[in-house]
């Protein structure tokens, strides 16, 4: 055998898998087909590409302009004609891709992986075709193949993506000006996050959504008040809308829906398509691995498929599509098969949505609570309350805290506010170690931080919060 692993696909899934079986001995190579629009190959996947990095490069540029826009007088700050050059915000966004794949490929070389380009596909369960971008094919053969394949947009059957006016997340990412009317199918992760960017920068934003929910698996208290932020920053939340035409004409897209008020039409200048992701196993050849009727490669607990040596992890399997719990499972396989007994907790994968103010939760929600008939007792504590929140001048949302009525258990944790992704990291390391509310309530936290807030929702589990 050529190497002890191949992994195929270097996303955050992939090449993290990689990693691991480095670092424990393993000979290692990793093959990705990845191509950029300039025609350069490159490691990092959807994460560091197309999703994750760059979306975040966006929202960061587009909050400091808004933020600018809406709050500089609150501190004296004044200026005349304040502008953005799109154009100089995609280049920085690029080069910050850009440093993080190329970070990867230093990572692989520190650890001795292989680092193969190109597309791979099946010959048997140890043997990979490898197609590089110059035509040339070759065979490498392992011991034991991880697919880390991935996710691609789904592209709705009456609206195909023609990448101009008809646009997937990717083409969201790349405009090179302020869409005057944009218009976004989906009101998911992908549509909250690139609609706030484009709508901080002028875009006049419709978002239309199927469901009659707004955020359906987020707690109802933290997506009701998110809801009501969102469209206060101008962003146009359609609910219960069914998507049913579009048309492309005279540079603009006619889009008919339907909603309670009947039929209706809208007219956008550039419409992303954000309804979802598909798992990615198509093409890997034929070897008799086992796809369930979602598309995703089936597998165990330990990300095992139905052909013994061949494993997969990330979007393309089961799950939650989040970079996170690719890495982690990339990690799990890794260390198991160094003969370690390692498992991915999903009860405590963390979720952020990076909006202003972010939405950030772990754990169960509690109509989930309900439904499964939990007993709970729940605290909650705004930002409003919080010194360094009023400080900031960004003292929308709350933390909101679930434990188990009887064993005080923490069962789930909401935070809707300013830096919500950071500050969830502590409700996770809580849930992990099977932690109490009463943990966190004589957990000290430092004075004046946003933190507070998470002590005090702990406190008020019991009715003792100090600041209400
Ligand atoms: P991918 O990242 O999709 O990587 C798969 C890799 O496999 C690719 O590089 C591809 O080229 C390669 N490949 C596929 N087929 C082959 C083949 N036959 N041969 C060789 N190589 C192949 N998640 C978060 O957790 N946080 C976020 O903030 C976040 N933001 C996002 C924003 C956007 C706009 C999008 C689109 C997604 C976002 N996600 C986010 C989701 C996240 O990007 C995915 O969950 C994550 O990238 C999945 O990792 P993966 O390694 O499984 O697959
Ligand atoms: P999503 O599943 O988050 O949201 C899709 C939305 O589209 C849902 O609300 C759904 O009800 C709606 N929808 C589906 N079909 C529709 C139709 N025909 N008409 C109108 N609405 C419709 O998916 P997404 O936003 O496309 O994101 C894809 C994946 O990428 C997600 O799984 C997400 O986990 C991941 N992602 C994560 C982050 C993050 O972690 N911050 C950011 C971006 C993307």
């Amino acid at each position: 055998m050529d190497y002890d692993v191949l992994v195929i696909g270097a996303g955050p899934a992939g090449y993290v898998a990689a990693i691991r079986c480095a670092q424990l001995g393993m000979k290692t190579a990793c093959v990705d087909k990845w191509i950029t629009p300039e025609g350069r190959s490159a490691l990092g996947g959807t994460c560091l590409n197309v999703g994750c990095i760059p979306s975040k490069a966006l929202l960061d540029s587009s909050h400091h302009f808004s933020d600018l826009q809406k709050h500089a007088k609150d501190h004296g700050i004044s200026f005349e004609n304040l502008n953005i050059d799109i154009s100089t915000m995609q280049t920085r966004k690029a080069g910050v891709v850009m440093s993080l794949t190329k970070g990867i490929e230093m990572l692989f070389k520190k650890n001795k992986i292989k680092d193969l380009r190109g597309k791979a596909r099946f010959v048997s369960a140890n043997e990979v075709e490898i197609t590089a971008h110059d035509g040339k094919q070759s065979v490498v053969s392992a011991k034991n193949i991880i697919i880390a394949t991935g996710s691609v947009p789904i592209e709705l059957p009456f609206l195909p993506f023609d990448h101009e006016y008809v646009v997937d997340s990717t083409g969201a990412l790349s405009f090179d000006k302020v869409p005057p009317r944009l218009g976004i199918i989906g009101a998911g992760v992908i549509g909250l996050e690139l609609g706030s960017v484009w709508s901080r920068l002028g875009s006049q934003v419709t978002v239309l959504e199927a469901l009659p929910d707004f955020l359906a698996t987020a707690d109802r208290d933290i997506a009701k008040a998110a809801q009501k932020i969102l469209v206060k920053q101008g962003l146009n939340i359609q609910l219960s809308t069914k998507v049913t035409a579009a048309k492309v004409e005279n540079g603009a897209v006619t889009v008919t829906y339907q909603n309670s008020a009947g039929e209706q039409t809208a007219q956008f200048d550039k419409l992303v398509v954000a309804v979802g992701r598909k798992p990615n196993a198509q093409g890997l050849g034929e070897i008799g691995l086992q796809i369930n009727a979602k598309g995703q490669i089936e597998v165990n607990d330990h990300c095992q498929t139905n052909i013994p040596n061949i494993y997969a992890i990330g979007d393309v399997v089961r799950g939650p599509m989040l970079a996170h719990k690719g890495s982690e499972e990339g990690i799990m396989v890794a260390e198991r098969l160094a003969g370690q007994l390692t498992h991915v907790h999903f009860d405590t994968m963390p979720w952020v949505i990076y909006t202003t103010p972010e939405i950030a939760w772990v754990g169960q929600t509690e109509a989930e609570l309900k439904e499964k008939n939990i007993p709970y007792k729940s605290g909650s504590f705004p930002f409003l309350a919080i010194g360094r929140a009023r400080a900031q001048g960004m003292s929308d949302g709350m933390v909101k805290m679930l434990a188990h009525a009887e064993t005080d258990r923490i069962l789930g944790v909401h935070i809707l506010g300013n830096n919500a992704s950071e500050l969830l990291a502590e409700a996770v390391f809580a849930m992990e170690m099977q932690a109490s509310s009463e943990d966190l309530a004589r957990t000290i936290h430092a004075h004046p931080t946003l933190s507070e807030a998470m002590h005090e929702a702990a406190l008020a589990v019991d009715g003792r919060a100090i600041h209400m």
